[in-house]
């Protein structure tokens, strides 16, 4: 077993978590080595444009790198975009690349992400079936929105609504298939999901709730697919987005502490002390909401590099950040400040013509969500100010927070648990 400090700071998973992370370790001070694994074959890009600028021809691929070549010269980041962790050795402070390569780490930062899952259904591995998570997937899928061709979206969760309102807009016909009841049901309020599904039907796209795809039919490409419910569906491509699983598989063989996804403290430490994890892939107590989580979102990747830098540097500071999630569709927004779903009240705020804030309470009146929907400048601000209640564990009265004529603002003095 080493004792003795030495070796670089590495980061297994060169995504937004994993590249954040590198600079965040060069801001805090740190000039000993940072090396950046990844196995994409392209540098670090940003995946919110993917499913929105990118499908719409707006973006290139390109223009999604988080930074550019110099910056990693510049910083000495040594960056290794063809490098496949194979394993962990613990006892010897090191990982293993293909072919017998290590390279010895002083701490090391697990920040591998999620990967989307598959459709578990005969006919899933046809062409045209696709899922959208890395840059190549999407430019696959981009070749497919071709004017006037039929587009089944298989899962209407965020992937799935953002990309029936590229293809709408791409010209295509479009149909959303949801095994739930109603769409976003982790995500938003049911009244929420309700909007955006009434806006995505008035642009013409059909959305099927509470069925699913028993088979995707067709030879050696996909032609349709058949519903649970009988229905056979005639589609020139599938676009599958039913969630993503987080990648532990490195750290479960290395003997890491996995509870859906890897399991941290509160300073995104693993049960091994020179290692962290971070992002997509972990899971870790919060202090706002009482219980261990894992988060999906872009917001909490920044968050989490920021922090886990200065921990992997023995800061040991905690995790408190209030999540934030965020939506385009069509001419519509949602925004969400920390986590509705653990609400037990809900309450309405009308801010705009077409825009309303719902804010979720728990069982002691406190507020832990809010999601806004409707047009941006009728709902920022309002989510915005619940988010800073929510990071002060705000109790605030429901009509005070229904009425309009209140200013959020003021709130901001109410009482903290
Ligand atoms: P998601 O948001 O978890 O939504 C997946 C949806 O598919 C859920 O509604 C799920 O229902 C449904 N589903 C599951 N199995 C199904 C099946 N067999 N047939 C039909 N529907 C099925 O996941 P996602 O949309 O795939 O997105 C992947 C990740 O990227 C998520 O972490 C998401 O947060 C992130 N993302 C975020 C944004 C954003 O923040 N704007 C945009 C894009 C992607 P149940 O809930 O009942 O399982």
């Amino acid at each position: 077993m080493k004792t003795a400090e030495h070796g670089a700071m590495v980061i297994i998973g060169a995504g937004q978590c994993g590249a954040r992370t590198a600079q965040a370790l060069r801001e805090n001070g740190w000039e000993g080595e940072v090396t950046l694994l990844g196995n994409e074959g392209i540098a670090p890009y940003d995946r919110p444009p993917l499913s929105k600028a990118v499908l719409l021809g707006q973006k290139s691929a390109a223009q999604c790198a988080l930074y550019d070549d110099a910056f990693y010269r510049d910083n000495r980041i040594d960056l290794r975009v063809d490098a496949p962790v194979t394993a962990i050795d613990r006892v010897e402070r090191r990982v293993v690349l293909g072919e017998g390569r290590t390279v010895s780490y002083r701490r090391l930062l697990i920040a591998t992400g999620a990967q989307p899952r598959s459709l578990p259904v005969p006919g899933a591995t046809l062409a045209g079936v696709h899922v959208l998570r890395s840059v190549p997937d999407a430019l696959s899928i981009v070749d497919e929105l071709q004017p006037g061709r039929r587009i089944a979206v298989v899962g209407a969760g965020f992937i799935g609504l953002e990309v029936a309102a590229s293809a709408i807009a791409r010209g295509c016909e479009v149909v959303v298939i949801e095994v739930a009841a109603r769409a976003l049901m982790r995500a938003v309020p049911e009244i929420v999901a309700g909007y955006l599904i009434e806006r995505h039907r008035q642009m013409g796209v059909e959305v099927r709730f509470a069925t699913q795809v028993d088979r995707i039919l067709g030879d050696s490409r996909v032609s349709g697919l058949k519903l649970a419910d009988g229905t056979t569906l005639q589609c020139d491509a599938v676009i599958v987005g039913i969630g993503v699983t987080p990648r532990t598989a490195l750290a479960e063989a290395a003997g890491i502490d996995v509870a859906d996804g890897i399991a941290v403290d509160d300073t995104l430490r693993t049960n091994d002390p020179y290692i962290f994890a971070a992002g997509d892939v972990c899971s870790f107590p919060h202090r706002l909401f009482r219980r261990r989580i894992r988060l999906e979102c872009w917001k909490n990747a920044e968050d989490h590099a920021r922090l886990v830098a200065r921990n992997m540097l023995e800061y040991g500071e905690t995790y408190s950040a209030v999540p934030r999630f965020w939506s385009d569709q069509y001419d519509m927004t949602i925004q969400i400040a920390g986590l509705p779903a653990f609400g037990a009240t809900s309450v309405v705020r009308e801010t705009g013509s077409a825009s309303k804030v719902f804010f979720a309470l728990d069982g002691d009146g406190v507020l832990v969500g809010a999601s806004g929907v409707g047009q941006t400048g009728e709902i920022a601000r309002e989510v915005r100010i619940a988010q800073e209640l929510i990071a002060r564990r705000a109790r605030v009265e429901p009509d005070v927070l229904a009425d309009r004529s209140t200013k959020l603002k003021s709130l901001l003095t109410a009482e903290a648990l």
